[in-house]
This record gives C-alpha cells, sequence and structure tokens, in this order.
C-alpha cells in the first residue's frame, strides 16, 4: 500500500555540537507563565498553568549563525514576539512527578511564540480558541536543541530579546511562575508526554510589535542566539 501522496517530513531540529537532528512531535505552549507579563495582559497572581498548542509544522528552524526568515502573517495589524525557553522532551511518560522531571528533558533552545495579538485579544473576548491568534503557520520559530549534559543548569539563565538592536525583553529563567520540573508534571497529567515533544515555558514582560524588515535577535545564556528576519 502506498500513499497517496507523500507524507510530510517532521520538523528536523539541529543539535548543537553535533549533526544529528531532533524530530519535532508536537509544539505545547504555557500561557503567562511570569508574573510581569501576567500583568501586562491584565492578570494578577498564581493561577494554575494551562496550554495551548501549535500545530508542529509551524516550526521554523533557523541555525546557529544564520539569519532566520519569518513571513509577516495574514490577518493582523499587530505581531508580536514572545522569547521563550523551549524544553524539549527525550524520555516520554505520563504523571510525572516534578522532582523527577529532569530525567525526561533531551535539551533546550530559544523559541518565539509569535502572536497575532489583535486576533488573539478578539477570540479572548469571544471565549473562543486562540488557535488563530497562536497557531498560524510559521509561528514557531526555533533555534537549535542544547542538550541538558552539555548545559551546567538552565534555571538562573538570563533571557532576552532585541529587535533591531534595542532591547525589549529581558529577564531570568528563575522568574518563571511555574518552574520546569512542575510544568512537565501538570503537562504530563494532562497529556502523554513523548520523544520530540516540544515545550514553549512562557514569555517575561516586554512583549510588543514587529514589523516587515525587523531583525530579532532572542538570547539564553548557554544556548546559541536565534536570530531571524521578518519579512
Ligand atoms: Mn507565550
Amino acid at each position: 500500500m502506498s500513499y497517496v501522496f507523500p507524507p510530510q517530513e517532521v520538523a528536523a531540529v539541529p543539535i548543537t555540537g553535533s549533526d544529528l537532528k531532533y524530530p519535532a512531535r508536537r509544539v505545547y505552549c504555557v500561557g503567562r507563565n511570569y508574573e510581569e507579563h501576567a500583568k501586562e495582559m491584565g492578570f494578577t497572581g498564581r493561577e494554575p498553568p494551562f496550554f495551548f498548542l501549535k500545530p508542529a509544522d509551524s516550526l521554523v528552524v533557523v541555525k546557529a549563525g544564520e539569519m532566520g526568515s519569518l513571513p509577516y502573517p495574514s490577518l493582523t495589524q499587530n505581531f508580536h514576539h514572545e522569547v521563550e525557553l523551549v524544553v524539549a522532551i527525550g524520555k516520554g511518560g505520563k504523571n510525572i512527578q516534578a522532582n523527577d522531571a529532569h530525567s525526561h528533558i533531551y535539551g533546550y533552545a530559544i523559541g518565539l511564540d509569535m502572536t497575532r495579538r489583535d486576533l488573539q485579544g478578539e477570540m479572548k473576548k469571544q471565549g473562543r480558541p486562540w488557535c488563530i491568534g497562536k497557531g498560524f503557520d510559521h509561528s514557531a520559530p526555533i533555534g537549535p536543541i542544547t542538550p541538558a549534559a552539555q548545559l551546567g543548569g538552565i534555571e538562573k539563565a538570563n533571557i532576552e530579546l532585541s529587535v533591531d538592536g534595542v532591547v525589549r525583553q529581558t529577564s531570568t529563567i528563575d522568574k518563571l511562575i511555574w518552574n520546569i520540573g512542575e510544568v512537565i508534571e501538570h503537562l504530563s497529567a494532562a497529556w502523554e508526554l513523548q520523544p520530540g515533544d516540544l515545550i514553549y515555558t512562557g514569555t517575561p514582560e516586554g512583549v510588543g510589535a514587529v514589523v516587515s524588515g525587523n531583525v530579532m535577535v532572542a538570547k539564553v545564556t548557554g544556548l546559541p542566539d536565534l536570530t531571524i528576519k521578518v519579512s
């Protein structure tokens, strides 16, 4: 039996310091996981973590040292950047406990949870799903994955995003409301995680709009920079 057309290849994310590639399966995202970002979006306090997904083929893989290209999407006048630490799952599981979560992590990458903020806002107001604001084509740029074993810990790393050389977002990973282990505990209670699952862990304050021609540079201490131009 053959397919009626060739199946689409999975997104392959390069591994730092290796010729191997990481085959992506799902893209999970955590909402409002930094207090100052929750406040800028009009919320306060610690709420249980909540999740949404992006299609795996919305990943835009950018190699280290290269400038990626991000098409300005349709239907929006308010295209926002959200710089995030991405956790790459290497070993699946369900009901994973926070204190065991790190044994399920393959590595870390920098990601951008690009957002059509005007469409997301309209959907929120109407109580409808966020898909059109969050899960559109090319909405998930990602840099190379660095194996956790090569990092001296990521918990206190700095995270930063600049646009055309001006810093817009800056924070540290230890300001996450729900830390990486707790995110995996909550997520794996709702879905069985599998190798290839990526988790965008949430953005710090300072989100804002980009337009065609802008160059975004995202940095997390210890990981290769992610550079991408809006086309
Ligand atoms: Mn986000």
